[in-house]
């Protein structure tokens, strides 16, 4: 679609200013790993810790997502992309708006991953690697997705019948097999502390 006529309007207001005014920074944090590895649990907690300090912030949640602005994409190659790529621009949005957003999304493929940070300026996206083996998450199946997918109901699944590539370099990695949820929830707050959000 050709935007030559659409030109950016000067805002008065900028993200410095906001975040002035917040007393923090703002950024993304980008929680990815298998379906039930813990990435909600985890964003919630953290978000709820942040909150009693007087943060700012805000949880995107996939499952979420998916009923409202992309109710209208599957799970295709094509589809995931373009989830990743609508999350990226709200994310931006809250980003500039002054939030410390907590994003908790699949989003198996490095890619997609690598095309998130990139919308972002240095320090303000931090990833977070959930990890946990899948037959771990097997066991947990909250929703009861893997027994839909392992039967073939639900085709595409995430570490059933579709990849997940691992992230090479994250922030952090959480091992939710072996780490209380408390445990996890303190090391994001620690690397919020050592990267000066709080
Ligand atoms: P995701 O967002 O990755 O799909 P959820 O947070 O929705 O995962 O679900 C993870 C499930 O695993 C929850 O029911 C949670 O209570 C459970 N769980 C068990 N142990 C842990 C742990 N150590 N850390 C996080 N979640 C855990």
């Amino acid at each position: 679609m050709k935007k030559n006529h659409v030109v950016w309007h000067k805002v008065n207001v900028n993200r410095q200013d906001r975040n002035h005014l917040n007393n923090h920074k703002s950024g993304l944090l980008w929680f990815t790993g298998l379906s039930a590895s813990g990435k909600s649990t985890i964003a919630h907690s953290v978000e709820k810790q942040l909150f009693k300090r007087g943060f700012r912030t805000y949880v995107l949640d996939g499952d979420n997502v998916r009923h409202g602005i992309n109710s209208n994409l599957g799970f295709s190659r094509e589809d995931r992309k373009e989830n990743l790529r609508r999350i990226a621009e709200v994310s931006m949005l809250f980003v500039d708006a002054g939030i410390l957003v907590l994003a908790a999304f699949i989003s198996p493929y490095k890619a997609d991953r690598e095309y998130i940070r990139k919308q972002f300026e240095g320090d303000n996206f931090l990833e977070i690697y959930v990890k946990c083996p899948v037959e771990e998450c097997e066991k947990r199946d909250p929703k009861g997705q893997y027994k839909k997918a392992r039967a073939g109901i639900i085709k595409n699944y995430t570490g059933v019948s579709a990849p997940y590539e691992e992230p090479e370099n994250p922030d952090l990695i959480l091992d939710t097999e072996k780490k209380p949820l408390k445990e996890s929830v303190d090391a994001v707050i620690d690397l919020l502390a050592e990267r000066g959000y709080l």
